[in-house]
C-alpha cells in the first residue's frame, strides 16, 4: 500500500470528519494501491460551505473575466507539464494503458488542457445582448455565476470528463464540489494541486471522495447547491433527477449509449475497419460512445468479419504498464462480472466470433479480451444493453433504410457513425440517424462549439460552449425608458 488520497476542500488536503477510508484497488493486480478519504454528509457540509464562502466573498465569482482566463490558461498548462505523473495515477486508479511514449502530453491529457483554456476564452468572448424596443425601451441582458454547483463524474474518463464539466463552471465565475466516482479517486489530486499553484482562490473548487450514497446523493440534496452536473448512468440520473426536482435544481445529465457504426460496401475498408475496431476496444470499450453495435452491409459481411478479427487480434490485453499493450483491464471485480455475465448470454442469445472470456495467461487481474458476437438479433439484449466492456455485435444490413431501422430501434441515442464512399448515402443516414452526435467517414472527435449529448436514455441538456454558459450561468435582463415617463 503507497499512498493515502485526501478530500480538497478550502485549499488544503484533508480527511474525513470522522478518519473513515476505503481502500482503492489497482484492478490490473487486484491489490489495494491506497487508502482514501471516504467522504460522508459532513465533509459534503463542509465542502459546499467553503464552496458558498468563495462564491459570495466575490474573489473569484466577481473577478475580472481576463482574470480567470489568466488563471485557467495557468491551470491547462500545469496540467500538460504533469501529464506523465496523472496518466500514471489514472493507470493505478482504473486501468488504462500508458501507451507509447508521446511526443508532448498524452492526448488524453492535452485534452483536458484544452477544456480549460477553451472555456477561458468562451466566457471572455461571450456576447451580450441589447435591444431597444420602439425607440424608447432600451434592454440589456446579463450572464452571471449563478452559484455552488454539484458535478459528478464517472471512472471511465475520470480526470477529462471531470475538466469537461468543472472548465465551464470555474470559468463562468460558480463554485464547485466535485465527486468523482469512488472507482477513480487518485489522478484529481493533481489537479487540485495544480489549482492551489494556478492562483484559483480557495475554497473555488473542492473535492469529496467517496461513494453515491454516501458522499453522491447529500450533494445532491444540499441547499446551497444550485445545480447539478452528472456524466454517468441512466438509472443514477433518474434518482439525482427525483432529489433535484424536490427543490427544483437545474440538471444536466451524460449518460450512457448502445451507439451504432454502419458500414456500407462502398466504404474504405482501410479506413473503417481499425477506426470501428478502436471505437469499441479503446478504453476496454469503457467509453460512452462507443460504437458498440457494428452494422455491415450483407454483401461485404464476410469481408468485413475478416478483416475485422484480424484488426481485433493486435489489441494485446495486459499490464496497462507495458507500452505494447492496447487494451488494460476493466475497472473493477463488479464491472469484471457485470461485463461476463454478458459474455455468458453471448452464447445464448448469437455465436461469439472471437474473444468471450479471460485472456489465456492472465490469471490476476480485472482482463477480458476482445469479443465480437454475431447471429443476433436487434432485439436480444446484447445488442439493447450497454455492456460497458470490449464486446461488439456485428449485424448485417441490406440497404440504408434497414440500417437505419436497427441502429435508431434503440433505447439510447447519443452517437452515431457512418462509412461510406457515397456523399449522398452518408447525408441521407446522418439526416435520419436519431442520435446527438454523428461522424462521417470518422471516429470520435470533437470541436468543442458543437453541443455534446444524447437523445433518450442517453441524456437531458447539451454541454459545449453557450449550451454550458446557459447551464452555469443566470441569465437576467435589465430595461430602462430612455425618456422617461
Ligand atoms: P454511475 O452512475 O454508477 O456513477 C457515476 C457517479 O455517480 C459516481 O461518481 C458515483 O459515485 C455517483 N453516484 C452513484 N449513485 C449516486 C446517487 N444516488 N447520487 C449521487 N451520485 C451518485 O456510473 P459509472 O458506472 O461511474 O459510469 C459509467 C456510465 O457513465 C456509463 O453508463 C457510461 O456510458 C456513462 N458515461 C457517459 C458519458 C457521456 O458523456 N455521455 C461519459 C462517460 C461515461
Amino acid at each position: 500500500m503507497a499512498d493515502h488520497f485526501q478530500h480538497f476542500i478550502n485549499g488544503e488536503f484533508v480527511d474525513s470528519v470522522d478518519g473513515s477510508t476505503f481502500e482503492a484497488i489497482n484492478p490490473a493486480t487486484e491489490v489495494a494501491s491506497a487508502t482514501v478519504a471516504r467522504g460522508l454528509a459532513a465533509d459534503v457540509e463542509r465542502a459546499v460551505s467553503a464552496a458558498k464562502a468563495a462564491f459570495d466573498g466575490g474573489e473569484w465569482s466577481r473577478a475580472k473575466p481576463s482574470h480567470r482566463r489568466k488563471v485557467l490558461f495557468k491551470v491547462a498548462d500545469l496540467i500538460e507539464q504533469r501529464s506523465d505523473e496523472i496518466t500514471a495515477l489514472q493507470t493505478r486508479e482504473m486501468g488504462s494503458p500508458v501507451g507509447h511514449p508521446h511526443d508532448g502530453p498524452h492526448p488524453v491529457i492535452e485534452r483536458s488542457a484544452w477544456n480549460f483554456r477553451f472555456f477561458a476564452e468562451e466566457q471572455e468572448l461571450a456576447e451580450e445582448r441589447a435591444f431597444n424596443r420602439d425607440d424608447n425601451l432600451m434592454t440589456y441582458t446579463m450572464t452571471d455565476a449563478a452559484g455552488v454547483y454539484g458535478l459528478i463524474t464517472p471512472w471511465n474518463g475520470p480526470f477529462m470528463l471531470s475538466t469537461w464539466k468543472m472548465a465551464p463552471c470555474l470559468a463562468y465565475g460558480n463554485s464547485a464540489v466535485h465527486k468523482p466516482s469512488e472507482l477513480s479517486s487518485l489522478s484529481i489530486s493533481v489537479l487540485c494541486e495544480i489549482f492551489n499553484e494556478a492562483g484559483l482562490p480557495e475554497g473555488v473548487y473542492n473535492t469529496v471522495l467517496g461513494f453515491g450514497a454516501e458522499a453522491g446523493i447529500p450533494l445532491v440534496e444540499h441547499r446551497d447547491v444550485v445545480g447539478v452536473s452528472f456524466t454517468g448512468s441512466p438509472g443514477t440520473a433518474m434518482d439525482i433527477a427525483g432529489r433535484c426536482a424536490k427543490q427544483l435544481k437545474r440538471t444536466s445529465f451524460e449518460l450512457g449509449g448502445k451507439s451504432a457504426t454502419m458500414v456500407f460496401a462502398d466504404a474504405d475498408l482501410k479506413r473503417a475497419v481499425p477506426t470501428a475496431a478502436a471505437g469499441i476496444f479503446r478504453n476496454s470499450g469503457q467509453v460512452c460512445v462507443a460504437g458498440s453495435r457494428i452494422l455491415v452491409q450483407q454483401n461485404i459481411f464476410d469481408e468485413f468479419i475478416e478483416k475485422f478479427t484480424a484488426e481485433a487480434a493486435k489489441y494485446t490485453v495486459g499490464d496497462p504498464l507495458d507500452p505494447s499493450t492496447r487494451l488494460g483491464p476493466l475497472v473493477s471485480k463488479g464491472q469484471y462480472e457485470r461485463v461476463t455475465s454478458y459474455l455468458d448470454l453471448a452464447q445464448q442469445e448469437g455465436r461469439v466470433l472471437f474473444g468471450g472470456g479471460r485472456p489465456a495467461g492472465l490469471d490476476t487481474g480485472f482482463f477480458v479480451e476482445p469479443t465480437a458476437v454475431v447471429d443476433v438479433d436487434n432485439s436480444d439484449r446484447i445488442c439493447r444493453e450497454e455492456i460497458f466492456g470490449p464486446v461488439a455485435v456485428i449485424l448485417p444490413f441490406t440497404d440504408a433504410d434497414h440500417a437505419l431501422a436497427i441502429a435508431n430501434d434503440s433505447e439510447y441515442g447519443l452517437a452515431g457513425y457512418v462509412w461510406t464512399g457515397s456523399q449522398h448515402t452518408a447525408h441521407y443516414v446522418a439526416q435520419r440517424f436519431s442520435t446527438g452526435m454523428i461522424w462521417i467517414n470518422a471516429g470520435f472527435d470533437r470541436d468543442l462549439r458543437q453541443p455534446f449529448g444524447g437523445m433518450r436514455m442517453s441524456g437531458v441538456g447539451r454541454e459545449g460552449a453557450h449550451r454550458s454558459r446557459e447551464f452555469f450561468t443566470d441569465e437576467r435582463f435589465v430595461s430602462f425608458p430612455i425618456t422617461p415617463r
